[in-house]
Parts: C-alpha cells; sequence; structure tokens
C-alpha cells in the first residue's frame, strides 16, 4: 500500500479553539513536498487516555504518524507517558538532553527551573531530536514498520525541527511515490459556473487524479493533484489535464500555484513599463496595502489617496461637489471623476477608483449595503462597473479589493 500520514495535533487549546491549529496546514505541506499524503488529521486532548486512543486510530491509517504538541515540562502535557504506554517504552533520563536544556537556559542567562528536569525523561530505544529554540527534544519512535514522530508545539519550534530534521531523514526511510499538484487561479467566474463549464474534462480525468475547488471571495483555485507509482505517466496526465483546462476556461486563468492576483497584476506593470495608483473611499487603503504587500512594488506603485469623506474627495480628487449631491458618493459618476482627479494627482499609467457601501450602516433601498462601484482603466481607456457583494464589513472590503485587482490585471494585461 501507498505511504500515507496521520497528524496527531496534541492540546486543550487545539480542542476548545483558543488556539488555531496552524502546525498541520504546515505539516501537510511539508508531507506533500515529498511525496506523503496526509490521509486523516487527529486533535487530541491533554489527556495520556485519549493521545492512546489517537495513536490507535492513526496507526490504522498511515506508516508515518506525526504528533505536535504535549511535550513540555508541565504536568498538562502527556504526549511522552502516552508513548511510553502505547509503545512498551518507559521513560528514562538522558544525561546528554539535560545537558542541552542547562545549556539552554545558561544562554538565556536564566537558571533553570527544576520541572525542566523532566525534559530529559524521554522514551526509551527512540532516535530524540535536539530543538535549537526550546527545551523540549523531538521524539522519534520506529515500531512494526510505522514512523511515530513527535514534536513540540510551538510553532517556531517545530518547523525547523521538521523541515531539518524530519523530512529528509523520513526521505531517506521511505521510498517516494510521486504526489503531483497544479494549481489554477480563476478571475471572473464563480466555483458553479467553473464547474458547469468544465464538467466533461472533469468526468474524464484519470482515477489517479483529482480536482479540488477552492474559492476565496472572487478567485477560485482549481487544485489537480495526482499520485501514482507511475511517476512519468502521471506527469504525462497531469499535463493533458492542466492543458484540457486552461483550454477551456481561457483569460480567466490568471496564474498558476503560488501566485495572487496582486503578485501578477506587479508582473505585469513590471513587464510592460508600467505603472499605477489608486484612489479609495470604503476600501480605506485596503487596495494599496495589497498593492504594496508584493516586496518591489514600488518600481510601480507610486502611491494612492484615501478619500473617505466627501470633503476628501472633493480637496484631494478635485471630484465636483454637486457630482456627489446629484448622484451619491456610491455612484459611477463619482468613481469615474475619483479616477480622473486620482491620474491628474498622480501620474500614473493606470489606475482604480473604489466607492462603495461596507456597512452594516448605510445602506438604502436604492443601494443596499455591498453596493460598490469601481473604476479602473487608463486615461485612454477607462471602465466602471456596479458590483453587489455580499457577507460583513470585511467581506465587502476584501471583495472589492480582489474585483479591482483583477479588473486591473485583465487591463494591463490586454494593454488597454
Ligand atoms: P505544547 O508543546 O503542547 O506545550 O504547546 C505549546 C504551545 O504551542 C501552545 O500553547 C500553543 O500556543 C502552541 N501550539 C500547540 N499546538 C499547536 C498547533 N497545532 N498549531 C499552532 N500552535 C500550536
Ligand atoms: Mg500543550
Amino acid at each position: 500500500m501507498e505511504h500515507a500520514a496521520v497528524l496527531v495535533t496534541i492540546g486543550n487549546e487545539l480542542l476548545s479553539g483558543l488556539t488555531v491549529d496552524t502546525n498541520s496546514a504546515f505539516l501537510a505541506r511539508g508531507l506533500a513536498s515529498i511525496g506523503l499524503k496526509v490521509r486523516m488529521k487527529l486533535s487530541a486532548a491533554d489527556s495520556i487516555p485519549e493521545i492512546v486512543h489517537a495513536l490507535h486510530l492513526a496507526e490504522q491509517q498511515g506508516t508515518v504518524i506525526l504528533l505536535s504538541g504535549g511535550l513540555g515540562p508541565t504536568s498538562d502535557d502527556c504526549t511522552k507517558p502516552a508513548l511510553a504506554e502505547r509503545y512498551g517504552r518507559p521513560l528514562i533520563f538522558y544525561p546528554h538532553v539535560m545537558e542541552a536544556v542547562q545549556a539552554h537556559f545558561r544562554r538565556l542567562g536564566r537558571t533553570m527551573p527544576e520541572i525542566n528536569r523532566n525534559q530529559a525523561l524521554l522514551p526509551e530505544r527512540s532516535t530524540l531530536l535536539p530543538n535549537a529554540f526550546g527545551t523540549a527534544w523531538g521524539i522519534w519512535i520506529e515500531e512494526g514498520g510505522k514512523h511515530i514522530i513527535a514534536l513540540p508545539g510551538v510553532p517556531f519550534e517545530l518547523k525547523p525541527m521538521f523541515t531539518e530534521q524530519v523530512l529528509p531523514r523520513l526521505q531517506q526511510k521511505l521510498p517516494p511515490s510521486p504526489l503531483l499538484s497544479r494549481t489554477l487561479h480563476i478571475f471572473g467566474m464563480g466555483e458553479s459556473a467553473i464547474a458547469e463549464r468544465i464538467a466533461d474534462i472533469e468526468r474524464s480525468l484519470p482515477p489517479a487524479i483529482s480536482l479540488a475547488y477552492l474559492p476565496h471571495y472572487s478567485v477560485v483555485r482549481l487544485r489537480l493533484t495526482g499520485s501514482s507509482p507511475d511517476a512519468d505517466a502521471l506527469r504525462n496526465q497531469m499535463h493533458e489535464a492542466e492543458q484540457n483546462l486552461l483550454h477551456r476556461l481561457g483569460d480567466a486563468v490568471f496564474g498558476f500555484d503560488d501566485t495572487s492576483l496582486e503578485a501578477e497584476l506587479g508582473k505585469a506593470l513590471r513587464a510592460a513599463g508600467k505603472s499605477i495608483a489608486v484612489a479609495e473611499s470604503c476600501t480605506g487603503g485596503a487596495l494599496a496595502a495589497r498593492i504594496v504587500s508584493v516586496a518591489g512594488a514600488s518600481d510601480y506603485f507610486p502611491g494612492s489617496i484615501v478619500a473617505y469623506a466627501n470633503e476628501v474627495k472633493q480637496h484631494l480628487l478635485d471630484v465636483p461637489a454637486d457630482l456627489i449631491g446629484q448622484y451619491g458618493a456610491v455612484s459611477e459618476a463619482v468613481v469615474q471623476a475619483m479616477l480622473n482627479g486620482l491620474l491628474q494627482r498622480i501620474p500614473a499609467d493606470y489606475g482604480a477608483a473604489i466607492s462603495g457601501i461596507a456597512g452594516p450602516d448605510g445602506g438604502t433601498a436604492e443601494k443596499p449595503v455591498g453596493t460598490v462601484w469601481i473604476a479602473t482603466g487608463s486615461r485612454a481607456n477607462r471602465q466602471a462597473r456596479r458590483f453587489q457583494f455580499r457577507g460583513n464589513r470585511n467581506d465587502v472590503i476584501e471583495y472589492a479589493v480582489m474585483n479591482a485587482l483583477g479588473l486591473l490585471l485583465q487591463q494591463v494585461r490586454a494593454g488597454s
């Protein structure tokens, strides 16, 4: 059978929701990078019987069982006694671990609290993984062809231990079974429209390949994942599936794998040697923030104007007061005037202007909460569109930002 992994995160705080489990997402991505699929994720409370129970379940599903959390010195942490019980490896005292823990406290200039002697008590017959940033060493137990690996829960301790110690060793110990994935990013089409458009392609995918829809506001990521022992055949099948999807979805696909609208917009502007400025009302700078989240944005982004109040729209963007009076701040005429004023004030090749009602108050029958006007374009070629977004205030802002980025990307790519 193909090797698979099971993740077991441990901690009462994960079950109560007080801490969001980010470790398992990190671990799953890392395992995928060496071709190991996660078949199941479990979360167990800080309790020996519960952890032992989770280990039983995990053993039925995976060759690699990766635990995070519960390795601290305090009495609430009980991953070690659970491992000791399940795998018949009593906790014994490891002097070299004790020395390392003492050295850790010396480096911090602190005396070691007595309770940390517990950190040197670890299961016998295990490989111990040093922790450069804390006192909880990792544990690797091999039992019945399975690998049971426990790491501390603190993300900045777990991450380097996993990347530098666990992954390379797993790669040595397990023969690879290739896992390929390709992600297509789509703007301007909803999830169900995409599903309809590609229904026949999806039906005829080979069994080794699966397709996932991952919508996030106005972008849908389509992820192809393929897993098969025959790497060459899989590569060909993946390529064919991707080509079929691209052919069918056309320009709606704006990027691949790890990308975003803002990253692609940056690339397109850079390639064209063009710049962009933005004027924002209801998004309050969120669009500008997204643009500058891309490193090197200073090459194509001179700046933005946040014009929240009508007076600021008048004074900084030269929007005529009577236009606002006649049509309202959320109107085609006003976003067009904002874009005009913006491109006068900040001489950029492209611009976007946004004005809308993010809510929860301020909606009317004619312009309900979620009404947003977005104007985009260059001096020569502009468009304005009205959107009706759903959701709360943050959702409306996020939708507006993504649609402005998407429209800009289309225009910059078209060179219009
Ligand atoms: P522990 O190793 O159980 O002492 O965990 C120490 C701390 O790491 C916890 O208090 C959490 O803040 C954090 N932590 C534990 N498990 C996770 C997880 N799965 N994802 C993110 N943070 C975690
Ligand atoms: Mg804990």
